[in-house]
C-alpha cells in the first residue's frame, strides 16, 4: 500500500509564502485529517500533491518518488483526488463519471474494455452507487454526487486517496456515510475536514494547520485539545467519548457563549479567551 509524505514542504501564491516548511509523513492504510481554520492553507497543501502548485521548497513522495518526477499518467495511478466543487455537465452518467477514473490505465484510442467495465461496477457497488448506474450524474443529490466522486477515486485502483472536504454541502447522514466509507476502504487516506468531530472520531491521527504551518500533529485525542482548539480555532471545546459510538467526540462553543450552570465540565473548557 502507498506511503505519502511531505518533506519541508513550502508552496508560494503569486511570490507569497502561503504554507511553509510542512513535514508529515502519512503510512500506509493510515487515515490522517488536515484540520485548521479557513485560508490556513489546507487546500494549498493538498494541490502540491495534486501536481496543481509545484513546492517552492521541499518535496512531496509517493511510495519515495517525488510526485513531480512521476508522469501524469503515473500519477494518477498512484494517487486519486476528490476535491471540493467538482461540477460536472448533465450529460455524464454516473457510469461514465467513475469511467473517467480508468483514463490512467488506458491507451489513448483503447474503448472501455470487460475489465474497466468490471471496475467500474465494482466500484459503483463499494459505494452503494450500483442503482444509479444510467441516471444522470447531475440529477443526484449531494452526498450522492460525493459518493460517485468516491467511486471514480476507486475506480482508478490508486492505493492513496486524497481529499479535500469531502463532506461539505452534505447532510448529517451523506457525512457519516461518507466517512464511513473512507474508514472501510482501508487505503492511505489523506483529508481535509473542516469538522473536527469528524476528525476526533474518524482518524488514525489529525494533522492541524494554522496560517499555513503544521502547528500540531498526533492522535486526534491528543492533540484536539481545549487548549488547542481555543488557540487555533478561537472557540471553546470539550473532549469527551460519544455514550453511542465510544470513540472520542469533541463539542465546540462560541468562546463568548455564556457556559451552562453545573455541569462538570469547567475543568475541560478552556478557561478564558486570551
Ligand atoms: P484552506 O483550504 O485551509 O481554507 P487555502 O489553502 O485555500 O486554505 O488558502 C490558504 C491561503 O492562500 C489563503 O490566505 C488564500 O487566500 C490564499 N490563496 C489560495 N489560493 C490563492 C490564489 N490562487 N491566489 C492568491 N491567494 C490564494
Ligand atoms: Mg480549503
Amino acid at each position: 500500500m502507498t506511503r505519502l509524505e511531505f518533506d519541508g514542504v513550502g508552496i508560494d501564491i503569486a511570490a507569497t509564502r502561503i504554507v511553509s516548511d510542512v513535514s508529515l509523513r502519512i503510512a500506509p492504510g493510515e487515515m490522517v485529517g488536515l484540520v485548521g481554520p479557513n485560508g490556513s492553507g489546507k487546500s494549498t497543501l493538498l494541490r502540491s500533491a495534486y501536481r496543481v502548485l509545484r513546492p517552492a521548497a521541499g518535496a512531496v513522495l509517493i511510495d519515495a518518488e517525488s510526485v513531480w518526477d512521476l508522469s501524469a499518467r503515473e500519477a494518477a495511478r498512484r494517487r486519486a483526488i476528490v476535491t471540493q466543487h467538482t461540477v460536472l455537465g448533465a450529460e455524464f452518467s454516473v457510469e461514465e463519471v467513475v469511467a473517467m477514473g480508468r483514463t490512467a490505465h488506458k491507451g489513448v484510442l483503447d474503448r472501455d474494455g470487460a475489465q474497466d467495465r468490471r471496475t467500474v461496477e465494482q466500484a459503483l457497488e463499494d459505494v452503494h452507487m450500483g442503482w444509479a448506474a444510467r441516471r444522470s450524474f447531475a440529477t443526484l443529490s449531494g452526498g450522492e454526487q460525493q459518493r460517485v466522486l468516491v467511486a471514480r477515486a476507486l475506480a482508478q485502483e490508486a492505493g492513496l486517496l486524497i481529499l479535500d472536504e469531502p463532506t461539505n454541502h452534505l447532510d448529517v447522514r451523506a457525512q457519516f456515510e461518507v466517512l464511513d466509507l473512507l474508514r472501510q476502504l482501508g487505503l492511505t487516506t489523506l483529508t481535509a475536514l473542516h469538522d473536527l468531530d469528524h476528525a476526533v472520531s474518524y482518524c488514525d491521527r489529525v494533522a492541524v494547520m494554522a496560517e499555513g504551518r503544521l502547528v500540531a500533529v498526533g492522535i486526534p485525542e491528543d492533540v484536539l485539545t481545549p487548549a488547542l482548539v481555543h488557540r487555533v480555532f478561537g472557540v471553546r471545546a470539550i473532549l469527551d467519548t460519544h455514550p453511542i459510538t465510544g470513540r472520542p467526540r469533541i463539542a465546540v462553543a462560541s468562546a463568548g457563549q455564556p457556559r451552562a450552570t453545573g455541569k462538570a465540565i469547567d475543568d475541560q473548557v478552556d478557561p478564558s479567551p486570551s
